[in-house]
């Protein structure tokens, strides 16, 4: 995969882009990742690429020229369309789905705003996707755009030593995963469950099962409305629920 960032501050990247698994990811050959600072695509001697808005009001618009122009001068591969991803807090929200369709296209640019706005016109003519993180407003797009790379690199094959730690993980599966323990069994008085010292993997696997049911019920029960559930998990997940006094519709 390819990903390409544009930002004001490719510097910003530089930790980022070469520690722990994105780091190892490249080392590999898996991704390449690129971050490009658009300023060099400024088309006026004193390098700006943001204006006063038309009709005034505060802030400064991020301009059109730089952006397109940076996009533009891209090498994808012959045949590869990139997704030309806006970083933008009026954007869909990103979600694990999202991340693991992104994990399969070939070629990624992310774009990162700063300033006020952007001008519109390269959320209508440049754009395939406008991706937010959240709720609330950061001050460039640059945290978020290492967030969605970090989320879709992980996904790559052979990025992640264990594959399975990636399928179990919270919202993979459409439930939070469920708790985990290690060594030593018994800490300040607080045990590990027998089950996971049992050694039974079935029943170990009905307890994790189960156990990720209950999470999700108490901390998340939206996420139950679209997750895939046996007849025999709703009838525990609803008596489970009566007990703990939780409203929940089967
Ligand atoms: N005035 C804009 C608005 O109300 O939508 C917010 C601009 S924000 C200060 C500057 C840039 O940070 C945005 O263009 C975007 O690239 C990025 N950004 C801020 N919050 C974000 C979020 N929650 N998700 C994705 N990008 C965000």
């Amino acid at each position: 995969m390819k990903i390409d960032v544009l930002t004001l501050f490719p510097e910003m990247f530089e930790g980022v882009f070469g520690a722990s698994i994105l780091g190892k990811a490249k080392d590999k050959g898996i991704v390449s990742l690129q971050a490009i600072n658009f300023r060099d695509y400024s088309n006026n001697k004193h390098n700006t690429v943001d204006d006063y808005p038309y009709g005034g009001g505060g802030g400064m618009v991020l301009k059109a020229e730089p952006v397109f122009a940076a996009v533009e001068d891209l090498k994808p591969e012959p045949n590869v369309k990139p997704r030309v991803i806006l970083m933008c807090p009026q954007g869909e929200t990103f979600t694990q789905k999202k991340a693991e369709e992104l994990a399969r296209e070939e070629h990624l640019v992310l774009i990162c705003g700063h300033y006020e706005g952007y001008d519109e016109r390269i959320r209508e003519y440049l754009v395939t996707d406008e991706l937010s993180i959240g709720d609330y407003v950061l001050t460039g797009g640059e945290i978020p755009a290492m967030t969605i790379i970090d989320s879709v690199v992980r996904l790559l094959p052979g990025v992640l030593g264990n594959e399975t730690s990636a399928v179990t993980d919270s919202y993979s599966t459409g439930l939070l995963e469920y708790p985990h323990y290690t060594r030593p069994a018994e800490y300040r008085g607080w045990e590990v469950p027998d089950i996971l010292l049992s050694g039974h993997h079935a029943n170990i696997d009905v307890w994790r099962r189960q156990q990720s049911l209950l999470r999700t019920l108490r901390r998340r029960p939206d996420l139950l409305e679209k997750a895939e559930l046996s007849d025999k998990e709703r009838k525990w997940l609803k008596e489970a629920a009566a007990q703990e006094g939780i409203e929940w519709k089967t």
